[in-house]
């Protein structure tokens, strides 16, 4: 992508905010502060770390806020239950507020170094610097294969392209992240969001690392349903492509009506023909309810949406060395 750059850099950040949505990483978080804070130190930028913690069922909770207590860079922010990492990262990011943000995986697959550059792309002008992993291991061959196909619809449906290999580490200046914040969409595919809100953007290449503990929370159904999610949250080709279907199969079919007449008018009517009734019955009706299906996606969308319900709920915002604040709404946050 090429942009027109202002001319000259910027200066260091005023504040950074790393947001980490974590969901049941009692064995990671200590791992994650001492491998996280040593390298920020050296970063000469004063930052701040917003935990999220997604409703875990483990004693995620306990291991953060006795980090909150040790070290003041760091505000916990507790969910009133699992809402999922979208909306996790949604109540992080309107929990941050720092000059520039970096949301990142509480399990160490991100490399910290990294944000060293990114601030540095960002002094360049950039507004939105994404991490692009390098060579990917661990990932069998269905998977490539699901995920090609998947880039390939959104790509072709959607209004913009998603960057291939970039997952939620990357580097959001102030701007970006106030205009995310003011998305009100309850379905929030939060790498279509990225990419939709445009600014300046560039990439820097990282290599992602193993997880530290734990396991992954994305089983195959999960990620089925998320890359669904995202195609219909940003695009409503599925919605119309029906409609050319049904047009096509009408015309086939007026064409084969018109055929059978005359057949019939020169040759008699003759009997056989089962199969191809009951095929083409079949046949309809699988596309019928195959439309039913995405209309019915659809709508369950616009119910969600229309419903208004908040994103998330916060129980708590733990943040020492003040005395922990009133659970606060998402319009408070916003309103910061
Ligand atoms: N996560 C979350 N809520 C969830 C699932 C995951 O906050 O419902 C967090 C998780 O704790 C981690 C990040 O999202 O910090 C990425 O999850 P994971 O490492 O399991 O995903 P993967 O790296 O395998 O894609
Ligand atoms: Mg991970």
């Amino acid at each position: 992508m090429s942009h027109a750059m202002p001319s000259g850099r910027r200066p260091a950040p005023r504040l950074l905010s790393v947001v980490i949505p974590c969901y049941n990483e009692e064995n990671g978080v200590a791992a994650l502060f001492a491998r996280l804070l040593p390298v920020l130190d050296t970063l000469g930028v004063p930052y701040e770390i917003v935990c999220v913690n997604d409703g875990s069922r483990d004693g995620t909770l306990d291991a953060l806020i006795e980090s909150a207590r040790r070290f003041p860079q760091v505000k916990v922010i507790d969910l009133s239950r699992n809402f999922g990492k979208e909306r996790a990262l949604s109540a992080g990011l309107a929990h941050a507020s720092g000059e520039v943000v970096v949301p990142m995986d509480a399990d160490l697959q991100h490399p910290p170094e990294a944000i060293a550059e990114m601030i540095g792309k960002w002094r360049d002008g950039y507004e939105v610097v994404y991490a692009v992993r390098h060579a990917r291991t661990g990932q069998t061959l269905g998977e490539k294969m699901f995920a090609k196909a998947f880039y390939w619809l959104f790509d072709h449906l959607s209004e913009v392209p998603l960057p291939r290999e970039v997952g939620d580490f990357r580097l959001l200046d102030r701007r970006v992240v106030d205009a995310i914040n003011q998305m009100p969409e309850r379905s929030r595919f939060m790498k279509g969001i990225f990419a939709w809100v445009g600014f300046r953007q560039t990439g820097i290449v990282y290599v992602q690392g193993e997880r530290t503990a734990g396991t992954t929370k994305f089983n195959f159904f999960r990620l089925l349903r998320f890359a669904f999610d995202g195609l219909t949250s940003f695009s409503n080709f599925p919605l119309r492509v029906w409609g050319l279907i049904g047009a096509v199969i009408s015309a086939l079919a007026f064409v084969y009506i018109v055929i059978r007449i005359i057949r019939t008018l020169i040759w008699g009517i003759d009997v056989p023909g089962y199969e191809s009734t009951l095929a083409s019955v079949l046949f309809l009706g699988g596309m019928q309810l195959l439309t039913l299906g995405v209309l019915g996606d659809y709508l369950g969308r616009v119910f969600d949406e229309v419903k208004g319900r908040p994103l998330y709920i916060v129980r708590e915002v733990y943040a020492w060395p003040v005395e922990p604040r009133q659970a606060d709404t998402e319009e408070a946050a916003q309103a910061r």
